[in-house]
């Protein structure tokens, strides 16, 4: 028996986590949820799962949360930022699902790694903003990093099982491996003429072809910036240079990314997209769980189709690339000012064209480009927030 905390339990990959826990009782116990602000779901998934701890992101949400339950469970109810590293490195945790949206996931996330736990990773702007440090926070405490986003999922799945035990430090090379290609679907607007892009709603941007996510991660999709975040969380995961990491345009979703090695072999996963799966290959690593995903019927797909991204559409994915290779100051900036612009495009403030922009004016403000401690991270990070909302301030008037 494993116990869990789930991370951002009310989200999209929280619930479908939750999901794929439900299927193993006899493997899995909950210990805590945790979420930022919907009392009714967290209530539902209280009660369905029991934990013996939830965790909400204020007092008021704590207390309605506790008189919803009333004494239906006996879950402790605790709200705020030190009750959720506290869930997260708890001596009785085995198993953390990071699945917090955005840098607020940071903190938790590290309390984890820190505490030596096996951390299923799914908040990839946590390592995006952190990088190196995060990774030399998991060497030291010997925590076990699986990847959930479904790309990178897919990538330590097609790796040798050597490297598999060295996510972070690995060298590609030494493997046998040549490089790594990131599939991305392209998004909603992948097929819309350029001059439309421009006029695109918050709604058409959440409206995903192929999978089903959260807002945010949503948008960045039609941006591309999740592809360039997935870049530089790949980076990160799968120690790579430039040379070895490469990006391709796959519409249908089936590949979710490929392993290209020095003898000519490409090994790539395939599956529906579905999160249970990524999710239960996290969970149950290195055995097999069942995930509740249907197979994939190859007759049904007819075809897989590929291409190479145009930049005039997705400048924000030529930013994210850049910026990786840049400095750990521009990702964490780049995060950043992401999240800001995203969150002023989904409530009307600017348009989809504008996110872009942000990101751009903001990079080019940066100046300090010292990143090598949480402090200094933390620093670049309001930094960034601090110039993105002056952009959008100077675009309201
Ligand atoms: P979501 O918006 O559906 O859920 C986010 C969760 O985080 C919620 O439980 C919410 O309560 C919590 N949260 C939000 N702000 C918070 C804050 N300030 N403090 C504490 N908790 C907070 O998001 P999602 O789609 O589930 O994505 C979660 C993470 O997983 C993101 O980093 C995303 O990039 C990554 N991811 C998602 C998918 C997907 O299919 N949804 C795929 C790959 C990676
Ligand atoms: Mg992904």
């Amino acid at each position: 028996m494993r116990r869990i905390t789930v991370l951002g339990a009310t989200g999209s990959i929280g619930q479908n986590t939750l999901d794929v826990v439900a299927r193993h009782p006899e493997d899995f116990e909950v210990f805590a949820l945790t979420a930022h602000s919907q009392v009714q779901v967290m209530a539902e998934l209280c009660l369905k799962h029991h934990p013996q701890y939830a965790v909400m992101g204020s007092q008021s949400s704590a207390s309605e949360l506790k008189e919803l339950l009333g004494t239906q469970v006996s879950t402790q109810v605790t709200y705020g930022e030190k009750a959720l590293a506290e869930v997260s490195a708890a001596g009785d945790v085995n198993i953390v699902m990071a699945a917090i949206v955005g840098a607020a996931g940071l903190a938790p996330t590290l309390a984890a790694i820190d505490a030596g736990k096996d951390v299923l990773l799914a908040n990839k702007e946590a390592l995006v903003m952190s990088g190196q440090l995060f990774i030399d926070h998991a060497q030291r405490s010997g925590a076990r990093i699986i990847p959930v986003d479904s790309e990178h999922n897919a990538i330590f799945q097609c790796l040798p099982q050597a490297a598999q035990q060295l996510v972070g430090t690995m060298s590609l090379a030494e493997h046998g491996i040549q490089h790594l290609l990131l599939t991305g679907s392209g998004g909603p607007f992948r097929d819309i003429p350029l001059e439309e892009l421009s006029k695109q709603t918050p709604g058409a941007a959440c409206n995903h072809p192929n999978w089903s996510m959260g807002r945010k991660i949503s948008v960045d999709s039609a941006t591309m910036l999740n592809k360039g975040l997935e870049y530089i969380e790949a980076r990160w995961l799968f120690n790579c240079s430039r040379e070895q990491l490469k990006v391709v345009i796959h519409p249908q979703s089936v590949i979710h990314s490929m392993v290209q090695y020095t003898d000519g072999s490409v090994l790539a996963q395939m599956g529906e997209p579905d999160m249970r799966t990524p999710i239960a290959h996290s969970l149950g690593y290195p055995e097999r769980l069942e995930s509740g995903v249907s197979n994939l019927d190859f007759t049904q797909i007819g075809q897989l189709t590929f291409k190479q991204p145009e930049s005039a559409r997705y400048p924000c994915l030529q930013l994210a690339i850049e910026a990786c290779w840049a400095g750990q100051w521009a990702t964490t900036a780049l995060n950043a000012a992401n999240e800001i612009a995203v969150d002023a495009f989904l409530q009307e403030q600017v348009g989809f064209t504008d996110i872009a922009k942000v990101c751009d004016s903001v990079l080019q403000s940066i100046t300090t480009h010292e990143a090598d401690s949480i402090e200094t991270l933390l620093a670049i990070d309001k930094k960034a927030r601090l110039a993105a909302k002056q952009w959008l301030q100077e675009y309201a008037q």
